[in-house]
This record gives structure tokens, C-alpha cells and sequence, in this order.
């Protein structure tokens, strides 16, 4: 373990910078049990910042699997209704959600991937009220990782395991700015930079983007009243969150019937306990029509058929080569650091708040202006030094976005 003193300062920074606690809130901390240690810290911190009450739901890896393992069909397939109402009636509370991950990136590796994907989908149906407060910015929530043995030992596989996890807790601290004198003024000052960023790209208001690289030219069109965001986004309370820790995008969505071309993956995306890697996704008019994986194609093919929202994108993310999780050189095996370190697009439901006047659109509403809906929403990587982007304004004149992975306009 690390010293106490970073531990704490972590804990801080995602009670203070992520979810933003409040005053008499409530929290929720999802947490593995292995983080049990951090997961205390952060709870007796939230105390000290006057959090109402906190309630943990723990995971356990190895239980995780046993169940995966053993759990008859029918178990899989539906989500006890006490779990459904437990997260809405958080959110009804107006609960901050902490979510502290540390998943290992094969921990499901050779359980049937039907299995998998049946109690995926019924998690996506389940769910489906409780992403309504977290996708929309209802309520204020946050994602931040902690080490375990295995995941550690997947990145840096020459070490031992313990000089693994302390390998990785390094490049934790490091990404998420908690070696800084004072992370969260770093945070404030980075929010900043990710907000003027993206007030440049809402200004240009392209129509289209144009994706090149090795193996991608893919074309996206972007809806009318299309906003893009970065950084730091108020909850429906005007609180300031991050939903992310780390986070390095600046985001979109694309109109879900107005991409065309073909996409390749960059890094390994691991997904729902398997990996999928060198994979490639064709499009057109929005919809995923062809698809090959080197590795894991039974696994994406499971992800595009959890719904029809599934085959189409609902994310678009810009992230610099030059970014200091990209600049690290490693592949983290975990989206929320991969995803940081690359251009990305997600399968699946677009944040409805991507464009103007969505999180108040119904479902019908939501369709007609471009917003992609599904039960599932996964973000990829295909950004490299090797990605050029151009955007296609509204008079039809081009310009050079990216080059050569890095931003080519001037986004300061
Ligand atoms: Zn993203
Ligand atoms: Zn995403």
C-alpha cells in the first residue's frame, strides 16, 4: 500500500473534485472488497465533509465468478427487483454515487460468453431508471480506479505482484494529479483547459467529421444543436462534477443515421471480463453492418447484439496523442484509462444532455434529433499518432482538426 498521506488525498480529490459531496448528502460507494482499506478512508472522510449517511455495496471478483460459474440461466437473465429499486431509491435520495473500480481484465475469460451477455443485458433493461439520473447529469457520480494483483500484473507483467500494484498506484497518483502540491486547484485548472477546448469545437459547429488512419476512414455527421463537453458539468443542482477520474475528452455525439466507413480499434478494449483487441466495425447510415476481431469476436459480437441502439455510436471523444496517459506508454486493459489516452466512440445510448434541450426530449423526440438509445453504452479506442481528423463546416469548407493525433486548430 501506499502512504497514507497520497491514499488520503486521493480520497479526498474523488469525494471533492468527482462526485462533489455536499453538505447533509447522502453517499453511495460502490467499492471491491479488496479497496476495502481505501473504501473506509473515503467513507470516514465524507463524514469529516458532513455526508448525511454513506452506504457501500460491495463486489467481490471471486464471487463474481463463482456466479458467472454456477448460477442458473434464469438467475442470469433477470435482476432481483430489491437491486432495481436499492439504486433508484438512491437516486430518488439524491445521492452522490462513488463508484471506486478495480476490476481484473480477464476475470470472466472462458465462461460461456452467452452467459455473460444474458446477464448484461438484463443489468442494461434493469437499469434502465437509474442511467436516466446518471446519463442526464440528475445527480452528481464518479468513477475512479484502485489497484489489484491481477489487473497490476496484466500491465506491468515482467514485476512481482506487489512491485506491480506499487508500479500502478504510481501512475494513478500520477494521471489523476494527486503527486501535485494541491490536486484539486490541478483539477480546477485542468477543468478549465478542457472547457475552453470544447467552447472552440461548439463554436466551429461542424457538420461532419472525417476520420483517417491506418485501417479507419470513416465519415460522422453530427446533429443540429450538437454541444460539446469537457471537464467538469453540473448536476440538475447546479453542482460541479467529475464523472471521470481521470478524464482527458472533449465529447459529442454523432447523429446516430449519419456514419459511414470503417473504424479500427487501437488498444485492447476489455469488456465485461473478456478482452476484445484489433477488431474493426463497418457503417452505414449509422448502423454497424460488418464486424471482425483478431481476439474476442464472440464478445463483440455479443455487445452489438445486446440491442438495436448497440450497432450504432453514441459518443464521440477527442483526446490528444500528447496526453499524459497516452505519453505513460502503457496499455491500462481498463476503458477508463485507455480511454484517456485516445480518441474513442461508444457503442450504444448517447448522453442526451450532447445535445440542446435533450435531457428534456422522450425517447421519440431523442430518435428524431440523431440521439442514439440502447441499454448499453462502451466506449472504444481508435485514436494513435496516426489519426487525422478534419471537420466539414456548414458553408461545406474543410479544415485540418487533427494531425497526426494531435489537435491542429487552436484549442487554447
Ligand atoms: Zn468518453
Ligand atoms: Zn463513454
Amino acid at each position: 500500500m501506499p502512504e497514507q498521506t497520497m491514499l488520503k488525498k486521493y480520497a479526498e480529490l474523488a469525494l471533492k473534485c468527482g462526485v462533489n459531496l455536499q453538505e447533509n448528502q447522502m453517499l453511495v460507494v460502490n467499492s471491491s472488497i479488496e479497496g476495502a482499506p481505501f473504501a473506509r478512508m473515503v467513507v470516514k472522510i465524507a463524514y469529516e465533509m458532513g455526508a448525511k449517511t454513506v452506504h457501500i455495496n460491495w463486489s467481490d471478483d471471486t464471487l463474481d465468478r463463482l456466479w458467472y460459474e454456477n448460477a442458473a440461466q434464469e438467475v442470469l437473465e433477470n435482476v432481483p427487483e430489491w437491486r432495481v429499486k436499492m439504486f433508484d431509491h438512491f437516486a430518488e435520495e439524491g445521492a452522490a454515487i462513488l463508484s471506486i473500480r478495480s476490476t481484473n481484465p480477464d476475470l470472466l475469460k472462458g465462461i460461456e460468453s452467452s452467459r455473460i451477455s444474458a446477464s448484461n443485458k438484463a443489468a442494461g433493461d434493469a437499469m434502465k431508471n437509474f442511467r436516466k439520473y446518471t446519463m442526464n447529469d440528475k445527480i452528481t457520480w464518479s468513477i475512479v480506479a484502485i489497484p489489484n494483483g491481477e489487473w497490476a500484473k496484466k500491465i506491468f507483467p515482467e514485476t512481482s505482484e506487489a512491485k506491480a500494484i506499487e508500479q500502478l498506484w504510481e501512475q494513478i497518483f500520477k494521471i489523476t494529479r494527486v503527486d501535485q502540491e494541491d490536486p484539486v486547484e490541478a483539477w480546477n485548472k485542468h477543468n478549465a483547459t478542457l472547457s475552453k477546448a470544447k467552447d472552440v469545437l461548439n463554436d466551429h459547429k461542424y457538420k461532419k467529421l472525417i476520420y483517417k488512419a491506418p485501417g479507419t476512414d470513416l465519415t460522422i455527421e453530427l446533429p443540429e444543436g450538437h454541444i460539446w463537453k469537457g471537464g467538469s458539468s453540473p448536476s440538475e443542482k447546479g453542482i460541479e462534477f467529475n464523472a471521470n477520474m481521470p478524464t482527458e475528452e472533449v465529447f459529442t455525439l454523432p447523429h446516430k443515421y449519419g456514419v459511414n466507413g470503417t473504424v479500427s480499434s487501437t488498444k485492447p478494449l476489455s469488456y465485461g471480463g473478456n478482452l476484445i483487441n484489433n477488431f474493426s466495425l463497418t457503417f452505414k447510415e449509422g448502423k454497424v453492418v460488418d464486424f471482425s476481431a483478431e481476439e474476442g469476436q464472440e464478445t463483440l459480437e455479443n455487445l452489438l447484439n445486446m440491442d438495436e441502439g448497440a450497432r450504432r455510436l453514441g459518443e464521440i471523444a477527442i483526446v490528444p496523442h500528447e496526453s499524459p496517459i497516452s505519453q505513460s506508454g502503457l496499455i491500462f486493459f481498463n476503458t477508463l484509462y485507455d480511454e484517456n489516452a485516445s480518441c474513442h466512440l461508444a457503442l450504444g445510448k448517447a448522453y442526451p444532455s450532447s445535445v440542446k434541450g435533450g435531457a428534456a426530449m422522450d425517447d421519440d423526440a431523442l430518435d428524431a434529433n440523431g440521439v442514439n438509445n440502447s441499454i448499453t453504452h462502451v466506449d472504444f479506442m481508435m485514436g494513435s499518432g496516426e489519426l487525422d481528423i478534419d471537420g466539414v463546416k456548414e458553408d461545406g469548407s474543410t479544415e485540418a482538426i487533427f494531425r497526426n493525433g494531435n489537435w491542429a486548430i487552436n484549442v487554447k
